[in-house]
């Protein structure tokens, strides 16, 4: 029998609910996320790609029990642990971590970089003794590639892209299995974003890391990850493994954010499509397909019937198109 995946999402649902009134009721909700499912192996990185509030974020903070979910599970290494107690969720935490866009997210501006990487090490029970300590410590920052001087000064005397090495640094310390990187690049400028990226790259082969990468930039993703899942709306439209993807777009939504992705091959150039209006709010979705108020080839039945996901076991989308117009 196959062990079980690293991580498995299986049909989760994050709604808000919206109170309002005199009285406090419930007047709404936003459908932040809708029935999302996938898998994530050991030492593999998918790419969680999608506009600001496709409900990316929300899928990543619900894995990781910051956020309760409204509904569906979520495995680690074949326990479901989308129902444990805070106390034994803290105690996970050490096998999953996060980095977000804001390293002051993670970093105390007070503590110095030692004393920041020392806390999950003295959470988690992990060095004993001040030498094991410091051994650790020097340890991450090597692994960061930063230098061991740097552990007695605080985040603000580092660059922007500094900083976010400390809180992948931080990070590591626990030893994790998973560690989500929420937008973790896109406040950086291009030349670091790409030597983040590298250093991602260098740390997940090195250390047998699952990543997910979640961010709204496509053309981000495309050096760094195995598999890429879109989002629209709450939900994954399109699944695959990144090459199939990138070349082969299947739903339409794909392709319109792949149009945007600069090419180095002129010849290789594609078609730009500009998507039309804005994303609907998750507070009132379009019936039928959720993208269908925005799509360049929507016809009668995308405004009334939900596309499910379909295609091969690998490579799988949420439209009832065969073939994309492009294409054929
Ligand atoms: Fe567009 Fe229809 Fe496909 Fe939705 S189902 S992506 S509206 S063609």
């Amino acid at each position: 029998m196959n062990p079980p995946p690293l991580l498995e999402v299986n049909g989760l649902v994050k709604h808000f609910l919206i109170r309002g009134g005199l009285l406090g009721g419930i007047t709404g909700r936003v459908r932040a996320v809708d029935d999302l499912s996938f898998t994530l192996a050991r030492g593999e990185t998918l790419a969680l790609v999608g506009e600001s509030g496709s409900g990316k974020s929300t899928v990543g903070r619900t894995i990781l029990g910051l956020t309760p979910l409204s509904g569906g599970e979520i495995w680690l290494d074949g326990a479901r642990i989308d129902q444990l107690s805070r106390a034994r969720m803290r105690h996970l935490r050490q096998r999953m971590q996060i980095v977000f866009q804001d390293p002051y997210s993670s970093l105390n501006p007070r503590f110095s970089v030692r004393a920041c990487l020392a806390e999950p090490l003295t959470n988690f029970g992990l060095a004993r003794g001040t030498a094991a300590r410091d051994a650790r410590i020097f340890e991450l920052l090597d692994q960061v590639q930063l230098p061991r001087t740097a552990a007695d000064r605080r985040p603000h005397e580092f660059s922007g892209g500094q900083r976010q090495r400390i809180a992948i640094a931080r990070a590591l310390a626990p030893r994790p299995d998973l560690i989500i990187c929420d937008e973790a690049v896109s406040a950086l400028d291009v030349s670091v974003k790409a030597q983040i990226i590298n250093l991602l790259v260098d740390l997940q082969k090195e250390l047998g890391l699952a990543l997910l990468f979640i961010s709204h930039d496509l053309a981000i993703v495309e050096h760094l990850t195995h598999r890429v899942a879109v989002m629209y709306l709450g939900g994954i439209v399109e699944i695959g493994p990144r090459d199939e993807v990138f070349s082969r777009p299947r739903h339409p939504y794909t392709e319109a954010l792949l149009s945007a992705v600069p090419q180095p091959d002129p010849a290789a150039k594609r078609r730009r499509i500009v998507l039309a209006g804005d994303m609907p709010s998750p507070r009132d979705p379009p019936a039928g397909c959720r993208f269908h108020t925005r799509c360049p080839y929507a016809f009668d039945r995308c405004r009334v019937e939900v596309p499910e996901l379909r295609g091969g076991t690998s490579h799988r989308f949420a439209c009832h198109l065969d073939d994309l117009p492009s294409a054929v």
